[in-house]
């Protein structure tokens, strides 16, 4: 096996123009550790585990060697951040590296996150401390186990050095992976400043590398609406709360990014809010959808210039296309959950029903994975303390189930694959976070596993599935 880091790069994003980035290599650090790697996301990059393992590997996972033909940079982008416009946010703590083209051929970035200052940290250390390192990819890698589009985790260093927040904390780099950081604030920083030849740059490169079949401005538009519409109906079906759904964690691309302030609900309610920054409630788990929709519709007005028409035109073609938004995120969220509750014909009624289902989950907050669960399993009813009102919405759905084409076997498998068992509930995130700290990397290395297939019963782990106890829970997450 090769023991040379031979990174076949391939920088599409650092020849766009210089106003796109800053060049800036990673600041390297005291004594770097590799503490996590993802071997199997190593295969699928076709680069080489061990090779990454090896002291070269670790350095540059660390940010302390460049690799031939990386092309470091920090990114320019704006953003709309609890709905106020700042013009210039850009990579503050994140270098991206550079891209490689899997053996698939899918384009994939390379970015270190936590990698030291850079021209856009402003009051910012550049660094990342250990805790939300490892929030982002347990999270992100237990999205991808369930199917959700996201970028991932390939790696964790540990740095030696301290990063100071609420306390004195170990430092870390995490190497994320996506498809492209290109987002909706990488287009408002060049609408911002009437950049118009950059826009159409950016815009060309966001449809060679995501929606290559786009046939100009407006069909991109179109195609990110459609994928974010997708996106934000896959996070209702699991009770994901991203927390900051900021323009510029919006992605092009429709991965999740950004695992900050997130959470994944326990005890159910439409309006759970997690974040210590979201005060009003702006991103709670219900207002997600129309959240979205108000980002895009930021990107609609970026685009404007672009959309070759007069002005007037193309805010209405803009326009219509934001007016598409609310239908295809139905389409979505049905389609979404049906299959929860084992429906695969549609019918009227059905989202109604799937309401009811909430709300009687919302009075008495009954745990949001274990009642999905439960009712492919029959244990639901025991998340229930009002019995008589989930029998009456259980005759209504065994009506409903009556008018299903397929067996009742064919149907629970179905329910099996659209219901978690194991989701990474906060309060064991926050466990095995605290055990990692202390330098006990076992819990999350079990943790790990667990959330790696998480539509396995895992009857072994069945205490992982138990909602947090009233001393166990974690009401609030933070950006780190
Ligand atoms: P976020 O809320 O994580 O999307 O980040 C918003 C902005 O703050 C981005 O421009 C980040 O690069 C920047 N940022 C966050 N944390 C730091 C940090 N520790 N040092 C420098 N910039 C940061
Ligand atoms: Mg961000
Ligand atoms: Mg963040």
């Amino acid at each position: 096996l090769s023991m040379t880091l031979d990174i076949p790069f391939d920088n599409s994003y650092a020849r766009l123009p210089d106003r796109f980035y800053s060049r800036q290599s990673p600041v390297p650090v005291r004594q770097p550790r590799l503490v996590i790697l993802n071997e199997k996301l190593a295969h699928d990059l076709g680069l080489d585990p061990i090779a990454l393992t090896s002291e070269a590997g670790v350095a540059m996972l660390a940010g302390n060697r460049v690799p031939e033909g990386a092309e470091p940079l920090a990114q320019a982008y704006a953003g709309h951040q609890f709905g106020g416009f700042v013009p210039q946010l850009g990579d503050g703590r994140a270098i991206l590296l550079g891209e490689i083209v899997r053996p698939d051929g899918q384009r994939r970035d390379i970015q270190l996150k936590g990698a030291g200052r850079t021209p856009f940290s402003r009051m910012g250390d550049g660094r990342a401390w250990l805790g939300p390192v490892l929030r982002e990819y347990i999270v992100s890698e237990a999205m991808h186990a369930l199917g959700i589009p996201t970028t991932r985790a390939l790696a964790v260093v540990t740095t030696g050095e301290e990063v100071f927040r609420e306390a004195i904390l170990p430092g870390a780099v995490l190497t994320r992976v996506a498809a492209s950081h290109v987002r909706v604030g990488t287009f408002q920083f060049f609408a911002a400043r009437r950049d118009t030849e950059a826009l159409r740059t950016l815009a060309d490169h966001a449809i060679a590398r995501h929606y290559p079949d786009a046939d100009g401005p407006l069909a991109l538009l179109h195609r990110v609406i459609a994928a974010q519409a997708q996106l934000v109906a896959q996070w209702m079906g699991v009770g994901f709360i991203h927390g900051v759904m900021n323009t510029d964690n919006t992605t092009i691309s429709g991965e999740t990014i950004d695992y900050g302030p997130c959470a994944f609900m326990d005890g159910y309610h439409p309006d759970a809010v997690f974040s210590s920054i979201d005060v009003y409630g702006r991103y709670a788990y219900a207002r997600q959808a129309d959240m979205a929709a108000w980002n895009l519709a930021q990107f609609a007005s970026a685009l404007v210039p672009l959309i070759n028409t007069d002005e007037e035109t193309a805010i209405t073609r803009a326009t219509e296309a934001i007016g598409t938004f609310p239908v295809l995120f139905r389409d979505a969220w049905l389609a979404v959950f049906r299959p929860k509750l084992g429906l695969a014909s549609a019918e009227d009624g059905d989202a109604e029903l799937i309401h009811r289902l909430l709300d009687l989950m919302a009075a008495e907050r009954a745990d949001f994975t274990n009642t999905f669960r439960g009712l492919a399993d029959g244990t639901a009813r025991e998340a229930f303390r009002n019995r008589a009102a989930f029998d009456s919405w259980t005759a209504d759905w065994r009506v409903r189930l009556g008018r299903e084409p397929d067996p009742e076997a064919l149907r629970i498998d179905r329910m099996r694959a659209a219901n978690p068992a194991h989701i990474p509930r906060n309060h064991r995130v926050e466990q095995v976070i605290s055990a990692a700290v202390t330098g006990d990397y076992a819990p999350l290395e079990r943790f790990l596993q667990i959330t790696s297939r998480p539509f396995d019963d895992q009857p072994e782990n069945a205490d992982y599935r138990r909602p947090p106890e009233p001393g166990e829970e974690v009401r609030q997450t933070f950006c780190g």
